[in-house]
């Protein structure tokens, strides 16, 4: 009986995790990653059409990360207004004067995005330049995570989950629910990949602006959730064996319309930023041929990297913050 009890606690608990901490949802991810090849030249398409599926399914890879490695949770996020106000002009931008004024253990326990962003940039120029295949496609799908979850307003603030402000849960209901119930009608015609003249620049207003948003964010859910008796707010949903508690359509729906589509907004904004730091690199490594690039095999690190990494996800225990605890 004991047992049965324990095996049937651990089930709902790898359950309540996998289906909890995943930030932007692995949906979002996906399709964010898949949709910015579209914006890319046709000298990338090259490379990017023929393994979009690799893109498209390597775009969670940093999140089953967080897993196997405990140096990879902080890579998602900053909170921001660990640093007074914004716009935080006191938090330098660049990462060695960060780390001469705040120390780089500080810096890691409260996120660092916004630099991660640019070191994987270097990373992706470097193997344009070596015409590495795998390291191409891994460092491709590596910084549309990152660059993605730098748009979610809640990975940029410490009340990430809504957890000083009685709202917890907020943050899977605005980065995973409301674009899994609508996003498939999303606009997603979004133009051109362009080159970024000043990555710093352009991953900091990304993170500012996300910061921006924080208020309404969490404003507008207290103002429906007032309008919304609980058991309109919420609904039960079976997920596999379990029926699990999430917010309701109707709450749902009325979240994003309060947030003028600001899912909606975020997503595409998250879409032509991915296809131009992709760009960018290639342009900063002297646009190389595409065409003839061949497979090179994945080193034996890698590959070993990469088998841990889904073992460890597959087991459930996420190391480092969960965003959404
Ligand atoms: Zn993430």
């Amino acid at each position: 009986m004991k047992k049965t009890l324990i095996a049937a606690i651990a089930a709902l608990s790898f359950i309540a995790i996998a289906t909890i901490v995943l930030a932007w949802g692995f949906w979002v991810h996906q399709r964010i990653n898949r949709v910015a090849i579209f914006t890319l030249p046709p000298q990338m398409l090259a490379l990017y059409k023929p393994n979009i599926e690799y893109i498209t399914s390597h775009s969670v890879d940093p999140d089953k990360r967080r897993y196997s490695n405990p140096h990879e949770a902080p890579r998602h996020y900053i909170d921001l207004d660990r640093y007074g106000k914004s716009p935080f002009d006191s938090l330098p931008r660049r990462w060695d004067e960060a780390v001469a004024k705040y120390s780089q253990d500080s810096l890691n326990a409260h996120g660092i995005v916004p630099w991660y962003v640019q070191l994987i940039l270097y990373r992706l120029t470097e193997a344009f330049k070596q015409k590495d295949k795998y390291k191409i496609l891994h460092y491709s799908a590596d910084i549309g995570h990152y660059i993605a979850d730098a748009h979610v307003p809640l990975h940029c603030t410490k009340n990430y989950n809504g957890q000083l402000t009685n709202q917890v849960g907020i943050h899977g209901f605005w980065e995973s629910r409301i674009p899994e119930l609508f996003g498939e009608d999303y606009d997603y015609f979004i133009g051109k990949a362009e080159y970024i003249e000043d990555p710093s620049d352009f991953i900091w207003k990304i993170v500012l602006e996300s910061f921006s948003q924080v208020d309404s964010v969490l404003l507008m859910e207290k103002e429906l959730s007032v309008q919304f008796p609980a058991d309109n707010k919420y609904s039960f949903e079976q997920r596999g064996e379990i029926s699990v508690r999430t917010y309701s359509r109707e709450f749902s729906a009325a979240y994003q319309q309060k947030l003028n589509d600001m899912q909606e907004r975020k997503m595409r904004h998250a879409i032509i930023s991915v296809g131009s730091f992709w760009y960018t690199a290639w342009i900063n490594a002297g646009k190389p041929d595409l065409s003839d690039v061949t497979d090179s095999p994945v080193s034996a690190n890698d590959q070993e990297e990469l088998e841990v990494m889904d073992k460890a996800w597959r087991d459930g225990k996420i190391q480092g913050r969960a965003h959404d605890e």
